[in-house]
């Protein structure tokens, strides 16, 4: 997979349905800041949750893309088809110290984060209290998770469950990862995130045997080259974790663009959750002027193919006054 011009961007959607109006933004944003930079655009498809993913979607989205003009720079990556190299990055993980196992289920979780009085939630997910930090105790392994960096409130926890030899081990592998991940979004400025405090030890390979969005997201960012990443600000969350998992893995770190959400007529974002309308792509001007219309992109063609060479003019005016050089 070459990295032609020296920027690569993909565009990553999960197959569990067709394109809406707002996964359309992302797509048409990464393409466009790809042209702008002369780099390529790849498109690789997240089939990893393959309970979630619906037969016949990506068939359906690389139409979508196609007919209105976004066609990839090479071929369809698929993470199903992958997995032998997200299992070459947990065995190094483990290998360094940096993923242990899990044997608690959610309601262990639930009942930890009771006990400890701090029933820490963040977005309707439990935060990890580090419970098997200091090892399964007898307890069968569920799932791998990620020794992110510690907080306060964790390491109490690891002392009254763990040896001394535990502590010793974790001490040591945890001065690779930093407490408060910090970056620069293209477009939403400096983020920040204490990846411990507020996600906690992230899950790697699942309970079920399926891996984990972010490891898999991790590793194939990498594989591609990609240098910068395009993608709805719903995925803006997910940032940090990523960028603890490259500075783990020693991968590099891409830079980040996340773009506006469309809103259903009800306020929320636009989802497959909940129920976005399938994009219809019979008229590909119309839906590339609505989708640029949120971009910013205001030019007027005749044409998809005009429309998007003028838009690639728009974006590249729009970065030199955003961005230095
Ligand atoms: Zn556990």
């Amino acid at each position: 997979m070459s990295n032609r011009g020296g920027y690569s961007g993909r565009f990553a959607p999960s197959p569990t349905g067709p394109l809406h109006a707002g996964s359309l933004v992302a797509a048409l944003a990464g393409w466009l800041d790809a042209r702008a930079h002369a780099g390529q655009w790849l498109v690789r498809i997240e089939d990893v949750d393959t309970p979630r993913c619906i037969p016949g979607a990506s068939q359906t989205i690389l139409a979508q893309l196609a007919a209105c003009g976004l066609e990839p720079d090479a071929p369809v990556v698929y993470q199903s088809q992958r997995s032998a190299f997200y299992g070459q990055a947990l065995d190094a993980l483990i290998a360094a110290g940096l993923a242990y196992p899990c044997a608690c289920t959610r309601q262990d979780i639930a009942l930890a984060l009771a006990a400890s009085g701090t029933p820490r939630q963040r977005t309707g997910e439990l935060v990890y209290p580090g419970t098997c930090r200091g090892g399964l105790h007898g307890r069968p392994a569920r799932a791998w998770r990620l020794l992110t960096a510690e907080s306060e409130q964790i390491m109490p926890v690891v002392q009254v469950m763990s040896g001394v030899q535990a502590i010793e081990s974790i001490a040591s592998a945890l001065q690779t990862t930093s407490p408060v991940v910090a970056w620069h979004d293209r477009r939403l400025g400096p983020q920040s995130q204490d990846v411990g405090r507020e996600v906690g030890d992230f899950v790697l390979r699942r309970a079920d045997g399926l891996w984990a969005y972010q490891l898999a997201v991790v590793v194939d960012d990498a594989a591609q080259g990609v240098t910068h990443v395009v993608r709805g600000k719903d995925l803006a969350d997910n940032t940090a974790r990523q960028i603890v998992l490259q500075r783990a893995l020693g991968l590099p770190q891409p830079l980040y663009l996340h773009t506006p959400l469309v809103l259903g007529s009800n306020g929320e974002k636009l989802s497959k959750q909940n129920d976005a309308q399938a994009l219809d792509v019979s008229n590909p001007l119309t839906v590339l002027r609505e989708a640029g219309a949120v971009l910013g992109i205001t030019v007027r063609a005749d044409t998809p193919g005009d429309w998007l060479a003028l838009a690639v003019k728009q974006w590249r005016l729009q970065l030199m006054h955003t961005q230095p050089a």
